[in-house]
């Protein structure tokens, strides 16, 4: 199987501001591997150094070092690739690229979108939440109005970066006391800060506070002292982290689990342990969000499961966005594969 690699640049047409620093741009790997016959799937890399210090460079090198074993693969099924892959090297981020190639040729070559592949009867569509990223409170009402008027339910802001208060103030006001208000801290807080700041916040309403601070056992101290639900993001790289019941919902992204097959294990072992699971996407390209809308479509099918980050391809400029949220959701791409087009 021939691996060939490109490489892509998407800029935000503003930056995103966290708690670990502005996101401008993103540098994509896009991923095609064609078999013997001639059918081709796609796959994208997209890590984020900032998020979870695995850069692009070791991502390319990762990638690059696959070819050879791809090339003399003839013979193996999906998983056995994947695996002769993982012998190389063990990186998520490269391999998920990999992955997402594998279920898009999969897909095209039964004629099935992949979440068919994944659940005999996935949801029709996802339920997202919209993203306020306004850095004062005047464009965070602004954008909480508009994404009501657009029929999103659940609104996301970042905190833990100045004005936490004022934002989400403005963004409850704007949008009417029926909306989800869910804040994502990004690990900025110490469990006191956690807890003061979680208390001083909840009168607004909130659904979910993401990641208020790193670190399992931390996690379960906010957890045990807050009144809010709280859910963990990058502490899900923790080894333990799905089972150890810190948290009343686990975040998963299809980059740091490793792809689409490690993603569905993962929200299994994490449903099992009593906790809800959702997919954000990590600022990822086309083919990473649809993957996860796929995954989430089959996931959603099996039980309950919060709006996912995934309505983020609209933050690029200059992107025709091929998943466009319509009334809060996103309908799963129904072409053979992952079912959009390589960009
Ligand atoms: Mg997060």
């Amino acid at each position: 199987m021939r691996l060939d690699l490109a490489r892509r640049t998407l800029r935000l047409a503003s930056p995103l501001e966290t708690a670990y620093g502005p996101v401008r741009e993103r540098e994509l790997l896009l991923v095609a591997l064609t078999d013997r016959d001639g059918l081709t799937g796609y796959g994208e890399a997209a890590p984020l150094e900032a998020y979870d210090g695995v850069g692009f460079e070791r991502v390319r090198r990762a990638l690059e070092s696959y070819a050879p074993v791809l090339d003399g693969s003839e013979g193996l099924n999906g998983g056995q690739l994947l695996e002769a892959c993982r012998q190389v090297e063990d990186l998520p981020e490269a391999l998920a690229a990999i992955d997402l190639a594998l279920w898009d040729r999969a897909g095209r070559r039964a004629g099935r979108p992949v979440a068919a592949l994944l659940s005999s009867d996935p949801r029709e569509r996802v339920a997202v939440n919209a993203t306020l990223s306004a850095r004062d409170r005047a464009g965070v009402a602004e954008q909480a109005a508009r994404a009501v008027r657009e029929g999103f339910s659940c609104l996301k802001l970042k905190v833990g970066i100045g004005d936490d208060a004022g934002r989400v103030a403005a963004a409850r006001a704007a949008a009417g006391p029926q909306a989800a208000l869910r804040l994502d801290a990004n690990g900025a807080w110490s469990v006191e800060e956690a807890v003061r700041a979680i208390d001083a916040l909840a009168p607004a309403g909130l659904e979910l506070v993401e990641e208020p601070t790193h670190g399992l056992r931390a996690m379960r101290e906010v957890r045990e002292r807050v009144a809010v639900r709280v859910s963990i993001d990058e502490t899900a790289a923790e080894h333990g982290a799905l089972s150890a019941d810190v948290a009343d919902a686990v975040c998963l992204k299809i980059s740091r689990c490793g792809g689409l097959s490690a993603l569905v294990a993962a929200a299994t072992l994490v449903r099992l342990a009593g906790a809800e699971v959702y997919l954000a996407s990590t600022l990822d390209g086309p083919l990473g969000v649809a993957a996860a809308v796929h995954a989430a479509a089959a996931l959603s099918s099996r039980g309950p499961m919060p709006h996912c980050g995934l309505a983020t391809l609209a933050l690029f400029e200059d992107l025709d966005d091929p998943l466009p949220p319509s009334d809060g959701h996103i309908a799963l791409p129904m072409a053979p594969g992952l079912g959009v087009a390589p960009f």
